[in-house]
């Protein structure tokens, strides 16, 4: 009987234990799930309109817009001139003090255009539209518009709608192109100048979506080495993995390396966003 009773209280010891355990462990997984979930409150998305109305430009002068384009990249995802940006946004938001403004996941890419789940806009409706875009954040008080741009094709014609917005809206306005700013980065960490989802692109991708990286199809015949000044023009480009110079910028698949990179480049765009809004400031422009 008394063993009976005590074989009872380590059950239900045992019992109310696991019990414990379970309700720790929902506990836990709902707080990381929500903290998983948290949108940033940077991003102009998830910002209600008197959330916004309170910080700019009172307490933010400057907003960061990522724009791409939806095009091949080898064995990484057609995205990643959207993804890149986007993602760089969100890394260095706080350290320039921005709001982020949502992606322009569409660009200018005619000559990629004939591959599969690629969209190219035409030049005449793209410069336009981001003209109003940028003119509409200049409108909403933001000082500094900071053009985090992941597409080389879109690089003219984000220059020549900039000019414009600038001086009529009194705005400064930035455009990053990322991979060439950084081109010091992609030397110091594979020893190499990197390639259109070369080593550089694959590199900063695969440290965030990893699961989306597919090194098992890929093969070096993938690649072509950009044409040299006027030497050739093709259209369609003959393969989505572009060199920019010879024998260098193949991507590389290597989760450290991928893991340096990505630090690399989202300290040295920060540094350089902070730098010119220091001189826009020093020289006291648009104020
Ligand atoms: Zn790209």
């Amino acid at each position: 009987m008394a063993l009976g009773r005590k074989t009872m209280n380590s059950k239900t010891t045992r019992f109310l234990i696991s019990i414990l355990f379970l309700w720790l462990w929902i506990i836990l997984h709902a707080l990381f799930i929500s903290a998983e979930k948290q949108p940033s409150p940077r991003e102009m998305n998830m910002m209600t309109w008197k959330q916004f109305q309170e910080c700019v430009p009172g307490q933010i002068e400057t907003v960061l817009l990522p724009v791409g384009s939806l095009e091949p990249h080898g064995v990484i995802p057609n995205g990643t001139d959207n993804l890149a940006p986007q993602v760089m946004s969100q890394q260095i938001a706080q350290a320039v003090n921005a709001l982020i403004a949502p992606t322009l996941n569409y660009g200018v890419t005619p000559r990629m255009k004939a591959y599969a789940g690629a969209v190219s806009v035409n030049p005449e409706s793209y410069q336009p539209f981001v003209e109003d875009i940028l003119i509409g954040l200049a409108e909403q008080g933001f000082k500094n518009i900071i053009v985090l741009n992941g597409h080389g094709g879109n690089t003219k014609f984000l220059h020549q709608a900039v000019l414009k917005v600038s001086s009529r809206c009194k705005v400064r306005i930035l455009v990053v192109n990322w991979w060439s700013l950084a081109s010091d980065e992609t030397q110091e960490v594979f020893g190499e100048s990197g390639g259109h989802a070369g080593n550089n692109e694959t590199a900063y991708i695969q440290a965030v979506f990893p699961e989306h990286i597919h090194p098992e199809q890929y093969h070096d015949d993938m690649a072509t080495v950009n044409a040299r000044g006027d030497s050739w023009y093709a259209v369609p480009v003959p393969s989505s993995i572009g060199l920019y110079e010879k024998g260098q910028g193949c991507p590389t698949f290597d989760k450290k390396q991928a893991q340096e990179y990505f630090q690399k480049v989202n300290h040295k765009v920060a540094s350089f966003i902070k730098e010119m809004i220091n001189k826009w400031d020093m020289a006291d422009l648009y104020r």
